[in-house]
């Protein structure tokens, strides 16, 4: 079997190397870099540190809204499966990558397999609502973490044969928590201590695109008394400098802004944390399964188990709310809600099985 994956950005990667290593070891897989993430922080790096294969193809399409970059990766992506001639196109959650990956193949009539699939905000004002939904309603094979998932897709009727395999960045963070352990370095940076700080990640366009909501951002990150770290997306960097409020959000030393880091520096930061301000899919997921409360600066969010296991509060960007929520008890129970890390073999086998 022949499988070309198309991945992206930053949290692509991450899951990639769940599968790729596996899928490899059996198949033959293709690994398409659209370049929508080009910084070296956001993509090279997990290269390195998780054994992500080199992409065999590197688009280098980066910037541009949403539709323009969708265009021209769907324009560079007919041609490539037409020459590439897979037997499954595989993507990932719900980027502008995963959403021309999947288009393209299915216009080339090659069959689509979505891992992430089902997992729904009911906010279509997200543009990663938009691609996952769209996503899951052209491909042949979707591959869900939760029950929820498998749930919300049984509700839409999708057309495709639907998979309960579990969480693929269980598997990461479960193979990666052991190097992070022993890493006491990106602390040392930050100058903080074990437990005596919170971790921040923010780069949603509905919070920093906006001056007026990126205001709001820079006065929630500044809310807590703990130091506050914050590794910096450049999306967010590039927009509070346009909105002169980098000085703002660092004044007095209590917010540490850090270069954006790799995935076992992140996790070292993660799972010490006293809590976690965020408004990314993945980290949400990766403080629960740490162990570690999370604050969404959201109003709504995918991974609605962390919220009913009572790990996760969302607060949007409030900051009397996001006070509140880290200062309330955390719940005795935290179950197994993604699965047993062993989703990348399981991705491996519906694909085989997909390919006849
Ligand atoms: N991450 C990282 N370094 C950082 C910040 C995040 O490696 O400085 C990882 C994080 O552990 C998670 C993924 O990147 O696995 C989340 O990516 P992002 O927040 O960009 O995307 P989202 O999950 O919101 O789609």
């Amino acid at each position: 079997m022949k499988v070309l994956t198309v991945i992206g950005n930053r949290p692509q990667f991450v899951k990639a190397a769940a599968v790729s290593g596996v899928l490899r070891a059996a198949h033959e897989e293709v690994l398409v870099h659209t370049g929508q993430h080009y910084d070296d922080e956001l993509s090279t790096v997990f290269v390195q540190e998780l054994g992500v294969p080199r992409p065999e193809h590197e688009l280098g399409i980066g910037g541009g809204s949403n539709t323009e970059q969708t265009a021209r990766m769907l324009a560079e992506l007919g041609p490539l499966l037409g020459r590439e001639r897979p037997d499954v196109l595989l993507v990932y959650g719900d980027t502008n990558s995963t959403l021309a990956g999947g288009l393209a193949a299915a216009q080339a009539r090659v069959p689509v397999a979505h891992v992430e699939a089902g997992m729904r905000s009911f906010d279509r004002a997200m543009p990663e609502e938009l691609n996952r939904v769209l996503t899951d309603h052209l491909s042949d094979l979707l591959l869900c973490p939760t029950p929820v998932a498998v749930e919300n897709l049984e509700r839409e009727h999708v057309a495709g044969r639907v998979e309960l395999v579990g969480d693929v960045m269980v598997d990461v963070a479960e193979l990666v928590r052991p190097r992070a352990a022993g890493d006491d370095g990106p602390l040392r940076e930050a100058g903080v201590e074990p437990g005596g700080y919170l971790l921040a990640t923010a780069h949603r366009a509905g919070n920093v695109d906006d001056p007026a909501r990126l205001a709001r951002l820079v006065e929630v990150l500044r809310a807590p008394e703990l130091p506050v770290v914050l590794p910096l997306h450049p999306r967010t960097r590039a927009r509070l400098e346009a909105a002169g409020l980098l000085g703002a959000l660092t004044d007095g030393g209590r917010v540490r802004v850090l270069p954006p880091l790799g995935y076992v520096a992140f996790t070292a930061l993660l799972t010490r944390a006293a809590g976690v301000l965020t408004d990314s899919g993945g980290v949400q997921k990766e403080a629960y399964l740490a162990g570690v409360r999370c604050v969404t600066l959201r109003d709504s969010t995918e991974w609605v188990e962390t919220v009913d296991a009572g790990w996760n509060t969302l607060v949007d960007l409030d900051a009397e709310r996001a006070l509140a929520a880290l200062a309330a008890p955390l719940p005795a129970a935290r179950p197994d809600l993604y699965g047993d890390g062993r989703a990348g073999a399981r991705v491996v086998a519906a694909l085989g099985a997909l390919a006849g």
